[in-house]
């Protein structure tokens, strides 16, 4: 496998982690040891505790840490990633991995706003409501809901390309 598609699988897996350990943040806008330790490692600064509840408010949340700092965490782990996706790329190739990571991003973003507003199911214990929220989570988010991928080598892709930049495969 390539690099590119090495480091590509990084970034969606590595996301994807990440909009689960924020949804698995219970109480409803607290913090978790494996959340603080990401925050810490992106050197993202966690909204003050004062913030935290009316930050999740604003944002309509019924569970995992507030949106915004979703939001700064994802944004900082795409970017961390940037070159290394970049670093073995033709020009062409370039553009459509520039234009790959800005949607993953944004549908990442979008993906954890959407699942920390769900309605929490009632009557259950809390490792229960996780396994539930993690299989409820892998059923509906491949890596697909990232971003639009090649069928066959999984980078990212333009609508307007008819093969794929990275492997040659008809799209
Ligand atoms: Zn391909």
């Amino acid at each position: 496998m390539s690099a590119f598609l090495v480091a590509w699988g990084d970034v969606v897996s590595g996301a994807h982690g990440l909009v689960d350990q924020a949804l698995e943040v219970d109480p409803l806008g607290g913090t978790s040891v494996a959340w603080s330790a990401s925050l810490h490692q992106l050197n993202v600064r966690p909204i003050a505790e004062d913030d935290r509840l009316p930050a999740c408010q604003k944002n309509k949340q019924t569970k995992g840490a507030p949106v915004p700092e979703v939001h700064a965490v994802l944004q900082a782990f795409v970017t961390s990633k940037r070159a290394l996706v970049l670093a073995t790329l033709t020009a062409e190739q370039r553009t459509v991995a520039e234009a790959g990571l800005v949607t993953l991003l944004e549908h990442a973003k979008a993906h954890y706003a959407q699942k920390a507003s769900e309605p929490v199911k009632r009557g259950l214990f809390k490792h229960a409501k996780v396994t539930a929220a993690k299989h409820q989570y892998g059923t509906t988010s491949g890596p697909e809901v990232y971003v639009m991928e090649c069928p066959v080598c999984r980078g990212p892709r333009q609508t307007e390309a008819l093969s794929c930049v990275f492997c040659g495969a008809d799209l």
